[in-house]
C-alpha cells in the first residue's frame, strides 16, 4: 500500500519535481495539496493546513515545499498531529528551529527528513567513493547562475531569511559535505548585498581543512552566458570535476559518465522520496544540518560589502 501524502506550498519545485516523483513512484499516493493558490489537477486541495490535517487523517506524511521562513510553523503542526514530515532545503530559517523540529519529531515519534536534492544528483556518490582515501590537497566550488533566468519573481529570496546567492549555494555545500571525508568549518566569508537587498548577490568563502587543504566557495547569481555549477578538487592521487549541480563526473580530465544533464538530475526527487519512504518504515530520522551550518557560519563570520541595487 502506497503511504497518502500532501504537498504542501505548490510552487516551482513542487510542480518541476515533486509532484512528478510522486506520481512516478509506487511508494506514494499524492492525496492532498495545500496552498493558498497553487493546486494540481486531479488532488483534493487545501487553502489552510491545519484543515487539511483534520479532514485527512488518513494522511500520515506531509512534505513542505514552500520557502525556509514560514515552513517550522507547518513543521510543528504536522508533528504535532502525528505526521512524518519531509522538508525541502534548507530545512528552515535558522538551526535553533530544526534542533527544536527534531527533538519534537523524536518526542511525537514520527519521522523528519531534511533532504538535500543535490546529493541524489548522479554522480556524487561515484565523486564520494573515488575521494574514499586520498589526500585532499584543494577543492573549489564555483556556483555561479543568472538569478533573474531561475528565481524569475522570487521575491522571498531576498528578505532575511531566504539566504539570496546561497539559496542555490546550499546545494553545492550539501555535495561537500557529502563527499568530503573530513570536516570542514568557514574561516572568512564576504557577502555582497545588494543596497536594496536584505541577503546577498554573492559570496566568496574560505574554509579550514583539518589537513590544511585550499578549501573555498565562490557563489554569484549575477552570472548571464555560461552557468556553473562546478566543485574542483585536486588530491595526491589526480583531480576531481563534479560539474552541472553533480550530473557531471571528470577524473583527471577524462569525463566519467555518459548520461545527460537532464537525465542525471531527473533523478534527484525520486532517490529523496524513495529515502523518505525507507525513513518511515523504519521509523528513523534524518536531519544532517550540515550545509546549514556552514551558511550560518558564513553569516556569522561575512563581511558585509554593499554592491548596486537589484532589479528585476
Ligand atoms: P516558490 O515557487 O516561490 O514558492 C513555493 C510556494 O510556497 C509558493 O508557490 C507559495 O504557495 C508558498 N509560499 C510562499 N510564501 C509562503 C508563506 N509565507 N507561507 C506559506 N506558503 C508560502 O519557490 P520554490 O522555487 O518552489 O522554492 C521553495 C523551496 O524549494 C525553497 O526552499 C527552495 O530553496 C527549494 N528548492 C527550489 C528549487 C527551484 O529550482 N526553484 C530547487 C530545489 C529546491 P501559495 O502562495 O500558493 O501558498
Amino acid at each position: 500500500m502506497p503511504f497518502k501524502i500532501a504537498l504542501a506550498g505548490i510552487g516551482k519545485i513542487a510542480r518541476d519535481q515533486h509532484v512528478p516523483a510522486l506520481a512516478a513512484s509506487a511508494d506514494w499516493e499524492l492525496a492532498a495539496t495545500v496552498s493558498r493558490h497553487g493546486t494540481v489537477e486531479g488532488v483534493e486541495a487545501f487553502d489552510d493546513f491545519d484543515t487539511m490535517l483534520q479532514a485527512r487523517p488518513d494522511i500520515t506524511v506531509v512534505s513542505l515545499c514552500m520557502p525556509p521562513v514560514p515552513r517550522f510553523d507547518y513543521a510543528k503542526a504536522a508533528i504535532r498531529a502525528g505526521r512524518h514530515v519531509m522538508l525541502e532545503k534548507p530545512p528552515g530559517a535558522t538551526l535553533s528551529e530544526c534542533h527544536a523540529l527534531e527533538a519534537l519529531a523524536r518526542k511525537a515519534g514520527v519521522s523528519i527528513y531534511a533532504s538535500w536534492h543535490s546529493r541524489e544528483a548522479a554522480m556524487v556518490a561515484p565523486a564520494k567513493a573515488w575521494l574514499a582515501g586520498k589526500r585532499l590537497k584543494s577543492l573549489v566550488v564555483t556556483w555561479k547562475e543568472d538569478v533573474r533566468k531561475w528565481h524569475p519573481g522570487q521575491t522571498w529570496i531576498w528578505q532575511a531569511g531566504g539566504l539570496g546567492v546561497f539559496d542555490p549555494g546550499i546545494n553545492a555545500l550539501s555535495i561537500v559535505t557529502e563527499i568530503l571525508a573530513d570536516p570542514i568549518h568557514v574561516s572568512a566569508s564576504e557577502l555582497l548585498v545588494p543596497e536594496n537587498c536584505e541577503t546577498p548577490i554573492a559570496a566568496n568563502i574560505r574554509f579550514n581543512h583539518p589537513h590544511g587543504a585550499e578549501v573555498s566557495a565562490e557563489l554569484d547569481f549575477r552570472k548571464e552566458g555560461d552557468q556553473f555549477w562546478n566543485i574542483a578538487i585536486e588530491t595526491d592521487q589526480g583531480s576531481l570535476v563534479l560539474s552541472e549541480g553533480g550530473a557531471t563526473l571528470s577524473i583527471n580530465g577524462v569525463v566519467q559518465s555518459a548520461a545527460t544533464h537532464d537525465n542525471a538530475l531527473q533523478g534527484e526527487y525520486p532517490r529523496l522520496y524513495a529515502r523518505m519512504a525507507r525513513l518511515v518504515r523504519a521509523g528513523a530520522i534524518d536531519m544532517d544540518l550540515a550545509p546549514m551550518a556552514h551558511v550560518a557560519d558564513a553569516f556569522l563570520l561575512g563581511k558585509r560589502i554593499t554592491v548596486e541595487a537589484f532589479v528585476e
